[in-house]
């Protein structure tokens, strides 16, 4: 399985070739915005766009043949996700400019990548850590995106093709419960509060509450200032997540490749349901309902793939009532779990608890001899009031 890892590396750029860049980007958004208002909405085929406006783009705006066949390309696909979700292309606001293999090429020797602009090719020298030079050492990527960010600095975003190491064949999982107390709990016991998360987060939306009622009154400039800070605080609220949900699932497929364990997350497909489904207050269905969740999981399993780890999904059904010393249904009071077995009695944190049946069903749904988990609780004698193994197979 081929992983395509985006690098992001910034570009040292002289006076002299920031104003060729500039000249590219510019030229780039204004051939894609009148190509999108001279061309039916309808046509969604580079091809068919290419053949309509191919001699327009390149003497109008003096783009060089693959750049002008970029721009094509670039419009088809935003009016494809445009037609997915029923509306139409928005105007490009510029500040980027796409690359294939022929106007774009790396250099490993030097750090270097040569970029074609409105004025002939340009070498730029990458500025990179040692993780950007680790990801595209020995690479040969075939695609890449300018990018001009808000402080005026320029980037270069590499597509890089990555064989991950084939994941390898172990029996010890790590099980993590996602909990709306906890962000996430490890089997093995390491935790992410979520309590100073939950405090940023209640402060950017009482903000919202206030401003999205000034916005709705007051005078036109002061709406129009609101909705300016709106903007803002979202962007930043939603960065500060992201930077949260990156160091969480970092430090699991860290450890999960320490112990040589696979990793196995509860299924989340309808996470929104299952936790509202006791009433509960405004607050706190706004604190579930939100798509940082999704991120984690998203993270762990593209960081997992990266470095050669398994991630297994597993059924959530009863995985925080079940102990998982005995496999007994138990008693879960809040933050704490007590299991009624007793000959077993174990007490303690419940999203350990939780954590640790998810680990065990991992264990059970990775290994080929089937669900020995549904053999140990018919072993007790006990009419399972409910399935908590995964079928046969
Ligand atoms: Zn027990």
């Amino acid at each position: 399985m081929t992983q395509v890892l985006t690098i992001s590396c910034k570009l040292k750029v002289s006076a002299s070739q920031a104003v060729k860049l500039e000249a590219t980007l510019s030229a780039f958004a204004q051939a894609l915005n009148w190509v999108n208002q001279n061309t039916p909405e309808k046509v969604v085929n580079p091809v068919k766009l290419q053949s309509l406006c191919y001699r327009a783009i390149r003497t109008r705006f003096g783009l060089s043949s693959n750049l002008a066949q970029q721009v094509c390309r670039r419009l088809a696909a935003a009016r494809k996700v445009a037609q997915q979700k029923n509306r139409p292309v928005k105007a490009f606001k510029g500040g980027f400019v796409t690359y294939d293999a022929r106007i774009f090429s790396f250099r490993e020797k030097d750090w270097t990548v040569s970029l074609t602009t409105v004025e002939g090719r340009e070498r730029f020298e990458l500025d990179v850590g040692s993780y950007q030079r680790g990801m595209l050492a020995g690479s040969h990527p075939k695609a890449a995106t300018l990018i001009k960010r808000k402080d005026g600095s320029y980037y270069i975003q590499i597509c890089v093709e990555h064989d991950p190491p084939e994941p390898q064949d172990t029996t010890e999982a790590i099980g993590v419960d996602l909990g709306r107390r906890d962000i996430a709990h490890t089997s093995e016991g390491e935790n992410w509060n979520g309590q100073q998360l939950n405090q940023v987060r209640d402060h950017y939306s009482r903000l919202r509450a206030v401003l999205q009622r000034k916005a709705s009154r007051g005078t036109r400039s002061t709406r129009r200032r609101c909705r300016q800070l709106l903007q803002r605080l979202s962007g930043r609220e939603r960065r500060f997540q992201t930077w949260v949900n990156h160091r969480i699932s970092k430090s699991i497929v860290a450890r999960a490749q320490a112990t040589h364990s696979f990793i196995a997350l509860e299924d989340l497909t309808g996470i929104r349901e299952r936790v509202n489904q006791q009433p509960r207050s405004k607050t706190e269905r706004r604190r579930s309902n939100s798509w940082a969740f999704y991120q984690l999981r998203q993270f762990v399993h593209y960081k997992a793939a990266r470095a050669g780890i398994q991630v297994v999904v597993v059924p959530p059904a009863y995985s925080s009532q079940t102990c998982h010393r005995c496999l007994w249904l138990g008693q879960r009071e809040g933050k704490h779990f007590r299991c009624v077995n007793p000959a077993c009695g174990w007490e303690g944190d419940a999203d350990l608890n939780g954590a640790n049946v998810i680990a065990l069903l991992g264990v059970a749904v990775n290994r080929p001899r089937g669900p020995w988990l549904a053999c140990q609780l018919q072993g007790y004698g006990k009419p399972a009031p409910y399935r908590l193994a995964v079928g046969a197979g």
